[in-house]
């Protein structure tokens, strides 16, 4: 897949997921909240930075996690409370980010986690 097309698809589902997330605990039905269109800023832009990019694995499974503590923890609200309402808001996004948990990884995330584990054991 071309960088291009996965950057978009992935910043419209961070958007979708906040978006809803919004909306049912900031009951802000319209737009973003000020501090969700931050998150929503920030997650674009570690996104533009992602070094995984085409292949990179879900956030969840990445080798390295980029974000912020806070920005972190934010984001797990976020997808907690979005996961699962992603099958019904945007079944199609929900499919493809299943298939990218399961299919097997690029060579240069698998570098990398072997790279990074052998640098917290020895
Ligand atoms: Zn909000």
């Amino acid at each position: 897949m071309k960088k291009d097309k996965a950057l978009k698809e992935e910043k419209e589902t961070i958007s979708l997921m906040i978006g809803l997330y919004c909306r049912g605990k900031h009951d802000h039905p319209d737009r973003l909240c000020a501090e969700c269109q931050e998150l929503e800023a920030y997650a674009h832009r570690r996104l533009e930075n992602c070094q995984f990019m085409p292949q990179k694995p879900v956030c969840a499974r990445c080798p390295i996690y980029c974000y912020k503590p806070a920005a972190r923890q934010q984001m797990r609200e976020v997808m907690r409370y979005a996961g699962p309402r992603m099958l019904i808001a945007a079944p199609a996004a929900t499919v493809r980010h299943l298939w990218q948990s399961f299919k097997p990884e690029s060579q240069r995330v698998r570098q990398t986690r072997a790279r990074t584990f052998k640098a917290k054991t020895l």
